[in-house]
């Protein structure tokens, strides 16, 4: 005797039939690096596929997404100065701020997220401003994330994105920002964010790999699962409107609490070496990269995140325009 489910697999139009996740390309946040400088366009090493773009360079890559239909960038900046506390990162005119005034004059629809922290301006490379013994000093960063939002949504920015983990920075930012004419501009917030080893290739992308020591006193420990609601019920409670969870894969039993838990829109990072570890394997012909990719994009939503902050951005938008 066939067993129920069993007959619900039986061909692919009764497979078709009764699914019930769905990738859109409306889903998808494709990140995009912008380095400070004249005619840059650098492959990162260790993300085949992945550039670094100066301003200048920028425009085909941006003119790529907007005909696949993406239509939600995050955008990170390598800045070329950095320094102690990080100052180019609230720079009206710092690397981020000039490449959303960019984004916004060639695609004034296009959705922009910026991210906001410290540790790519910052010479330590930690996400915040460090006292004498290297410990990052919460509230002293809390004040500087806040003028990184305020002048990023100067710049034309729809979504401010902190990244840092510092304790109230979304009160810090949703105050400065109310404060300064941008009530409407919601703060999605790295909520959820564990100190990972997945992040290893975003540090070569983005130049933002700590110059001594870890992030493991203000991101999260993988081995506790009681921390995750807490921190993000806390965010919520400071005035976050979308969570994002962070990295992704290792991570989709939080997405699920999270999502069962909390009323607000769950955003996933599928995360640099989710993207790298793909990458390396097929280009080993050890995975069919097509198949993996969909497996775990699905894997994602299924999990309950609506938004996928993913470097496979593109080639998702293609495969949904084929029909998958
Ligand atoms: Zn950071």
């Amino acid at each position: 005797m066939f067993k129920r489910h069993r007959r619900l697999r039986n061909s692919k139009n009764i497979r078709n039939l009764v699914k019930d996740v769905y990738l859109d390309v409306a889903d998808f946040v494709y990140p995009i690096f912008i380095e400070e400088g004249a005619d840059i366009r650098k492959e990162i090493a260790s993300m085949p596929g992945i550039y670094r773009y100066s301003i200048d360079r920028v425009e085909e890559e941006l003119d790529e997404v907007w005909n696949l239909g993406i239509r939600s960038l995050l955008i990170f900046g390598i800045p070329k100065e950095k320094d102690e506390v990080g100052k180019e990162a609230y720079n009206d005119s710092g690397i981020v701020q000039e490449a959303v005034r960019y984004i916004k004059r060639l695609y004034p629809e296009m959705l922009v997220v910026t991210d906001v922290c410290m540790c790519e301006y910052t010479s330590h490379g930690h996400c915040g401003v460090l006292d004498e013994n290297g410990y990052v000093k919460n509230d002293e960063t809390l004040e500087l994330l806040g003028k990184i939002a305020v002048s990023h949504a100067k710049a034309g920015a729809d979504i401010v994105a902190p990244s840092d983990m510092m304790d109230g920075r979304v009160k810090i930012i949703r105050e400065a920002l109310d404060e300064t004419g941008y009530k409407n501009i919601p703060i999605m917030s790295y909520s959820v964010k564990y100190s990972s080893a997945f992040y290893g290739p975003f540090r070569d992308a983005a130049d933002s790999a700590p110059s001594f020591g870890d992030r493991k006193t203000y991101q999260m420990d993988y081995r506790s699962s009681w921390q995750a609601l807490d921190e993000a019920r806390e965010d919520l409670d400071q005035g976050a409107d979308i969570l994002i969870v962070k990295p992704a894969l290792a991570y989709l039993d939080v997405i699920s609490r999270l999502k069962d838990n909390l009323n607000a829109p769950i955003a996933a990072y599928n995360v640099s070496a989710e993207y790298s570890m793909v990458k390396a394997c097929s280009q080993n012909g050890w995975v069919d990269e097509k198949d993996i990719v969909l497996e775990k994009i699905y894997g994602i939503k299924r999990a309950g995140a609506t938004i996928i902050i993913t470097y496979f951005a593109k080639d998702l938008a293609r495969w949904i325009a084929e029909g998958i």
